[in-house]
């Protein structure tokens, strides 16, 4: 393996796997083909991924197969005890782990560390919640039966994830599939396939049995094609982009899988009058800048009230112009690369286009003196709701505030799309806080704040956002079938 991946980043050097794993063995694949991935960052290739043929593909779905009936079987008490085991291995790694993603996705490595452990609280959850997928006893309707519901693991599961967040998305998705007792298989990412191989091979040292956990990467139609299209594959749970999510819905109408789907946003952030300024400032930065911008929750639209824009404004203006731009691995880097020149070119689409429209630009604006992909964190003003940057996720650090005079309007613009992801505001008035809170079409609401995530709450959009919920214990749904069994012949 001839990969360019610094190694002396990481303590434990074979973390680093470029090779497909398949019934709990590493496999170059049946073509012996690879992929490049590169560091954002630099544009350096820093491995070389196997892809996998639809025959490599069928063999992970076969062998998930074979490994589920056993899986499912173990008590809940002994899956919970392997999938402890992987957690404490994830955070115990944690180092090294960051490192991988901050190489294969230029996040700064603090913020790497935290998707990590934000990530491993999803494995840590889910073994706890493994001993609580109760059933019900229901009050019969007949004498001599009794009516009794059971929650069975749907059986075996796929997950498709996008580059953004590499590590936390697969294990907000393997954590209540493993718990449930389903066998997962994992298509990555193309762009960052090696946090999805150090996570399997941190559970192959967990002792999570072979076939249980498998990873796939390649050609991401053909693997979806075959992961939609199986009848063995009985989930799919997808994170990414609305358009992939559809297609691959339609594509799971075949087999009637049961989907989840974690999809596009474009979340408004509303700030009233009334706001706390100094909490509405850190909370749209929060929003905003965090993963410069490129997740499906950040602040896509700051919608400002007349009356504190101005003073809003300068406030996030000079927030927006202390962020640190550089490298992930340099320890004062607050805002790292974009993912992609093809990204560099959406954030300057939609910038252009407002500027065009009447905006102005109050900071940034443009690429960052250091080239490649980084780009300068940026706040426009004068944005109105019709122009691309309100229409669609720009997925960059590109912060556009629009101004409003009254709550209705406000509401009205913040509902005027799609998409329902995530949605903000703040205010202290708690008639407002219940009103607005309730009005919006949004799957998850921060009141107050610009950071919501956590393994314990759901998480997941309504309208063409998405279907399902991750995490907390409505997470496992997706994973599981509620059976009911009617017992009759019991009286005498
Ligand atoms: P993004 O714009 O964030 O890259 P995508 O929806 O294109 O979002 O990608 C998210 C995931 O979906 C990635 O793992 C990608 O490889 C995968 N993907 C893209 N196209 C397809 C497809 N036709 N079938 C299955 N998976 C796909």
């Amino acid at each position: 393996m001839d990969s360019t991946f610094d190694r002396s980043r990481l303590r434990d050097a074979d973390l680093l796997r470029e090779d497909l794993f398949i019934d709990g063995v590493w496999t170059p694949g049946s073509s012996g083909e690879r992929t490049d991935v590169l560091d954002p960052a630099t544009g350096t290739v820093i491995a070389r991924m196997a892809a996998a043929t639809e025959a490599d593909v069928l063999r992970a779905v076969d062998t998930a197969a074979a490994a589920a009936p056993a899986w499912a079987r173990m008590t809940a008490p002994d899956r919970s005890r392997v999938m402890r085991r992987w957690y404490e291995l994830i955070v115990a790694s944690a180092d090294d782990l960051a490192a991988i993603l901050t190489a294969e996705q230029g996040k700064p490595f603090a913020e790497a560390r935290g998707e990590i452990l934000y990530g491993a609280g999803f494995v840590e959850w889910y073994a706890e919640e493994c001993k609580r997928t109760y059933g019900d006893v229901i009050p019969s309707n007949v004498a001599g039966r009794r009516l009794l519901t059971v929650r069975q693991p749907v059986g075996v599961s796929a997950s498709i994830t996008p580059w953004n967040f590499p590590s936390a998305m697969i294990l907000r998705k393997a954590g209540p599939a493993l718990a449930a007792g389903c066998p997962m298989i994992i298509k990555p990412a193309e762009e960052t396939p090696l946090s999805a191989t150090a996570l399997a091979e941190l559970g192959a040292r967990a002792g999570i049995p072979a076939g249980v956990l498998s990873v796939v990467a390649g050609t991401p139609a053909m693997i979806g094609e075959i992961l939609t299209s199986h009848p063995t594959v009985r989930a799919l749970s997808f994170t990414g982009s609305t358009e992939v999510g559809k297609l691959l819905m339609a594509q799971s109408a075949r087999t009637v899988k049961k989907v989840a789907l974690e999809l596009g946003g474009n979340a408004p952030l509303i700030v009233f009058d009334d706001a706390d300024l100094d909490a509405a400032v850190t909370g749209a930065m929060a929003s905003k800048f965090r993963n410069a911008g490129q997740t499906c929750v950040c602040a896509n639209r700051i919608i400002v009230q007349s009356g504190i824009h101005d003073a809003f404004v300068e406030r996030l203006q000079t927030a927006v112009e202390a962020l640190t731009v550089g490298n992930g691995f340099e320890e004062k880097s607050e805002q790292g690369p974009l993912i992609s020149q093809a990204a560099v070119e959406k954030v300057e689409r939609h910038i252009e286009d407002a500027v065009a429209g009447g905006a102005t630009v109050r900071a940034g604006g443009a690429r960052h003196p250091l080239g490649q992909t980084f780009f300068e964190p940026t706040l426009l003003t004068g944005v109105r709701p019709d122009m691309l940057i309100a229409r669609e996720e720009t997925f960059g650090p590109v912060a556009p505030v629009i101004a409003f005079d009254t709550e209705d309007e406000a509401v009205a613009i913040a509902n005027d799309t799609p998409f329902g992801l995530a949605g903000y505001f703040f205010s202290t008035d708690l008639a407002r806080m219940w009103r607005v809170g309730e009005a919006l079409e949004f799957g998850v609401v921060g009141v107050n704040t610009g950071l919501i995530s956590y393994e314990g709450a759901p998480f997941g959009g309504v309208k063409e956002s998405g279907l399902g919920r991750e995490g907390s214990r409505h997470g496992i749904d997706e994973f599981t079938e509620l059976k009911y069994l009617c017992v009759d012949g019991l009286a005498g």
